[in-house]
Parts: structure tokens; C-alpha cells; sequence
């Protein structure tokens, strides 16, 4: 809920955000084994007098994740990757849904290869710029389940 707080108020610093998406590789363990990431792409597929469309699992750490047509790229580094990432789940699902939406599972701090899973980004954010009084001015949200 602190970390939460933080990003909701508008409290970590960009460099935090390269700091972090310098480490990530992009494998998307994350997202793969992450029960509520549910981004998925479409594919057509052509064959014999027919076409196919699929779904697949996506990954918002994926360079093209939200690339356009245009070749703009609003989510353009790891850094802005990252970012959306952790901000998805601790402050804009709070703030749409009135719920975190990460169960702390840990499945994905038990799969990422470089440490930077959404608990251990929880507990730094919280070391480094926590502030009591900071929160009490702003105040965390008030639902979830993420005491870090
Ligand atoms: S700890 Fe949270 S973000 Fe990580 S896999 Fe579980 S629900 Fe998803
Ligand atoms: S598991 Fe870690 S290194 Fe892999 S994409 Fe997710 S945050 Fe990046």
C-alpha cells in the first residue's frame, strides 16, 4: 500500500525508472506467469481457403508492445516499459477499480533473473522515498493487499 501511495502521488523520480528498467532483459517471465496480466495480441493467419485468427499471450516488456503502425513508440524504453509495468498494477488498477491488482504470489519475484519483481521494486520504492508525512498528506488507497 506505501509503494502504491507513492506512485499514486507522483513521488518516484525517473532515474528510479532507468535505474530499474536498465536490469530488465525483456524474457516476459513476468507477464507469463503473472495471474491477473491478462494483455494479449492478435494474429491472422492464412491458409488453405481458410483464415485463422488467434490470440497469444503479450508482454508490456516487449520493445513493440505498443509500438504503431507509424513506428512511434509511446512505451519506447525499458525504463517507460518497466514503469507501466509496476504502475499498472499498484496504482492505476487501484485508482480505476479500487483494488491492487497483484496478489503478491510471488511468482514473479520466483522467476525474474535480474531481481527486479514487483515485490522487490515495492520494498526499494518504499526504502528510498517513503515519507510519513509525505503519506499522511497524500494518503495511500485505501483497498489492496500490498503492504510494501
Ligand atoms: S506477485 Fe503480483 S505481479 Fe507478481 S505474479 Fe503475483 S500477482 Fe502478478
Ligand atoms: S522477469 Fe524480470 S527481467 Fe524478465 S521481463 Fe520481467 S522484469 Fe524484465
Amino acid at each position: 500500500v506505501r509503494a502504491s501511495g507513492l506512485l499514486r502521488a507522483d513521488l518516484v523520480p525517473d532515474a528510479f525508472w532507468s535505474e530499474i528498467g536498465d536490469r530488465c532483459i525483456a524474457c516476459t517471465r513476468c507477464n507469463m506467469v503473472c495471474p491477473t496480466c491478462t494483455c494479449f495480441g492478435v494474429e491472422d493467419w492464412r491458409g488453405a481457403g481458410q483464415v485463422e485468427r488467434s490470440r497469444k499471450w503479450d508482454s508490456c516488456q516487449l520493445e513493440g508492445f505498443m509500438r504503431e503502425a507509424s513506428g512511434h513508440n509511446p512505451m519506447g524504453s525499458q525504463a517507460l516499459r518497466t514503469r507501466r509495468r509496476i504502475h499498472h498494477k499498484l496504482a492505476v488498477d487501484p485508482a480505476r477499480w479500487g483494488v491492487i491488482s497483484c496478489f503478491r504470489c510471488g511468482r514473479c519475484d520466483a522467476v525474474c533473473p535480474t531481481g527486479i519483481e514487483i515485490m522487490a521494486v515495492a520494498r526499494e520504492l518504499v526504502s528510498r522515498y517513503h515519507s510519513d508525512v509525505v503519506m499522511g498528506q497524500t494518503g495511500p488507497p485505501s483497498s489492496g493487499c500490498c503492504s510494501e
